[in-house]
């Protein structure tokens, strides 16, 4: 595709890495060959455990069985938290910025150690115990990090659920997980607006009658309704000791459950382990974001999401370094909010999302021109394909050329990163995750499952256990089994499409349910989205296939244009022919269908499994709806679809 180019990572942020390309292969290749010693030396080096495990791993994909470093004993919050007390007590492990500009804080190590163990008390003294479900429903606060790191303390096992889904999505996730406490807050704050926890909660909860307590975190100070089985956290807080000592797990007791986002389907709830988990995400955030220490680390993911516990929480405060949490968009009150608190904080690795870098895209350089980035030195993507245009622009125009972007392809189900650059040892392509990390073999497959060599394109399968897989569905060992395993025996079944070019890197082509088929041409969306993000007018871009007489498929394009431009016949004819130069006419849009927004699940993802149903004209049935962030959207692309069949 003409769209390649290659980039090498700039000298500077080169020079010092952690992993060059030398010990990249060198590494890659024992972690495959001898794997128990590779991921011995890599549990000791980012994890303190209270007794060794008797069994490195113990996986078999025929029967979904997956076991690392069974018999060893750890503690996660021990490992965030106490270990670091001696050398980097008065540290910042969290800086916290609120959505309002002007409102932030910080907790050191050892400020954090106090709450967690206050907190941990406080949760015992009602009675929850080791491997007991607590679903936290929290904005992006410290109390969050709190929350789960307390629940880790303990051996009870969470459940969060992003602050920003309703009544109903809560109560069916409280009941599938039977939690049987929650900790919320009184209200959230986003985009200048508040969001209604404990509203919400009381809703959800006159459902769960299970549930005993719910520990309110006081945040904005609004008028909440009360009832018997409600407690303040700061009050609980205040009488609680701060003494609390972690609890010995195993390392394959679960540390947390937690819903995937819904882009495909009904969410799973995917269950993680301590150990596996903890050293996998801990590791990964050593070498994928190249962290030294005293470097400013901003994850923008929500901790309602896989980002945000591995890449937010875990991995960061396992290796003592210091991470923000933000509590609002990328647009308030303006669009350079995201730089702005770069600039404020003096970040150095910065960790954000496509949809985020598109929306900011769409806005214009303007809002880059007034901040000082200077302090950035790694730049991430994760959550979706990112298109090249996109890739471009973060580099040259957020980046100003001199950060590598990290594009990282991993899943909730991953627990952490799988394919992706590392710094000092990738050179870069836009629109690649590029390579696999250490112990991480995938394998494209065919249709009818057979494995793909070279240069090809199919589906992504991995065909070896890693330690931060998940162990299972909640509830359902078999669901876990037939979701992941039963497709291509003896491989995980990752449910992406993906390419590997000529020099072994990997392109995530798009979800397999969505490839799609044209006159016997097999197609990922995520091409064809590209193509049309280049051009200067549009913004985003989703492509799904309808059912066509002639071709089997056609292609749908839904397209959002930026800011100021209005739809044209002359600008589908140019549309039109960009796909036609950068792909082939094999693959220019049928129809295309101008989307002022496009429906995303809450987690910023294209959904575009309801865009299939609207080109399909199947608007009676959309499927289960209840992860999209704004269902209004779905209404004004219905009434203005293109195919009225
Ligand atoms: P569900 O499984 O419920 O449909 P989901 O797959 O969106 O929801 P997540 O686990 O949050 O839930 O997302 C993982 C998916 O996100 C991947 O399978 C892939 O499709 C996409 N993804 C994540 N990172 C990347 C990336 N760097 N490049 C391409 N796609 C990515
Ligand atoms: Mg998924």
């Amino acid at each position: 595709m003409s769209l390649e180019k290659v980039y090498d990572v700039p000298l500077e942020v080169a020079a010092g890495a952690h992993i060059t390309e030398a010990l990249y292969r060198e590494m890659y290749e024992r972690s495959i060959k001898d794997s128990d010693k590779f991921w011995s030396e890599q549990a000791e080096r980012f994890v303190d455990w209270f007794k060794p495990w008797d069994k490195v791993q113990d996986c078999d994909f025929g029967t979904a069985r997956i076991r690392w470093f069974e018999g060893g004993k750890l503690n996660v919050s021990y490992n965030c938290l106490d270990r670091h007390l001696a050398e980097k007590g008065d540290q910042v492990a969290i800086i916290w910025e609120g959505d309002d500009p002007d409102l932030d804080r910080t907790l050191t190590f050892r400020e954090l150690h106090e709450q967690v163990c206050r907190f941990a008390n406080v949760l015992k003294k009602h009675g929850v115990e080791k491997s007991d479900r607590v679903c936290i429903y929290l904005p992006m606060i410290p109390e969050a990090a709190v929350a789960m790191l307390a629940c880790a303390r303990i051996g009870a096992v969470h459940s969060i659920v992003f602050a920003g889904f309703s009544a109903d999505a809560l109560r069916d996730r409280i009941l599938d997980a039977d939690c049987r406490y929650v900790i919320c807050a009184d209200e959230g704050n986003r985009g200048g607006r508040t969001v209604p926890l404990k509203t919400n909660v009381d809703t959800a909860l006159q459902s769960c009658p299970n549930v005993k307590t719910v520990i309110v975190v006081r945040n904005t100070g609004g008028t909440i309704d009360w009832d018997a089985r409600s407690v303040w956290y700061h009050e609980e807080l205040a009488e609680a000791s701060p003494d609390c000592p972690p609890e010995s797990m195993d390392a394959e007791d679960p540390l947390f459950i937690l819903y995937t986002s819904g882009s495909t389907g009904k969410p799973k709830g995917v269950l993680h382990s301590t150990g596996g988990y903890l050293v996998y995400a801990a590791m990964t955030f050593q070498y994928v974001f190249d962290y030294r220490p005293g470097e400013i680390y901003w994850c923008t993911a929500d901790v309602g999401w896989i980002t945000g516990h591995s890449y937010t929480v875990y991995g960061p405060l396992c290796n003592g370094a210091t991470t923000l949490m933000f509590e609002g968009i990328p647009t308030y009150p303006a669009p350079d909010r995201f730089w702005r608190v770069v600039e404020k904080h003096r970040v150095n690795i910065f960790y954000t999302a496509p949809t985020a870098i598109r929306a900011l895209m769409a806005q214009g350089d303007n809002w880059l021109e007034t901040t000082d980035r200077g302090s950035l030195r790694v730049l991430g993507s994760v959550g979706e394909p990112i298109n090249p245009e996109a890739w471009e622009w973060y580099y040259h125009h957020v980046g100003r050329e001199r950060c590598p972007i990290v594009d990282t392809w991993w899943q909730t189900e991953t627990g952490g990163i799988l394919i992706t650059p590392l710094i000092g040892a990738t050179r870069l392509k836009p629109g690649s995750a590029t390579r696999p990390f250490f112990g991480i073999v995938p394998a494209i497959v065919d249709s009818q499952g057979n494995v793909l060599e070279g240069d090809c394109e199919g589906v992504l399968t991995i065909t070896r256990s890693w330690p931060g897989q998940a162990r299972s569905v909640f509830g359902s060992h078999q669901r876990f089994f037939e979701t992941y395993f039963s497709a291509y025996p003896g491989k995980y079944f990752t449910g992406d499409g993906a390419r590997r070019d000529a020099d072994g890197y990997y392109w995530i082509t798009g979800r397999v349910d969505d490839v799609l088929n044209v006159s016997g041409h097999r197609m990922g969306t995520a091409e064809i989205e590209s193509a049309l993000v280049l051009h200067d007018s549009v913004a985003e871009a989703a492509v799904v296939g309808y059912p066509h007489n002639i071709k089997g498929q056609g292609i749908y394009a839904y397209v959002t244009l930026v800011a100021g431009i209005s739809p044209s016949a002359e600008l589908e004819q140019e549309l039109i022919q960009l796909v036609r130069k950068e792909i082939g006419p094999i693959a220019t849009p049928d129809l295309i269908q101008w989307a002022p927004t496009l429906p995303k699940t809450r987690s910023g993802k294209i959904m575009r499994r309801i865009l299939r149903k609207i080109a399909a004209n199947e608007i009676r049935d959309l499927g289960d709806i209840s992860t999209l962030a704004d269902p209004g959207v779905v209404e004004e692309i219905i009434q203005n679809r293109a195919n009225r069949s």
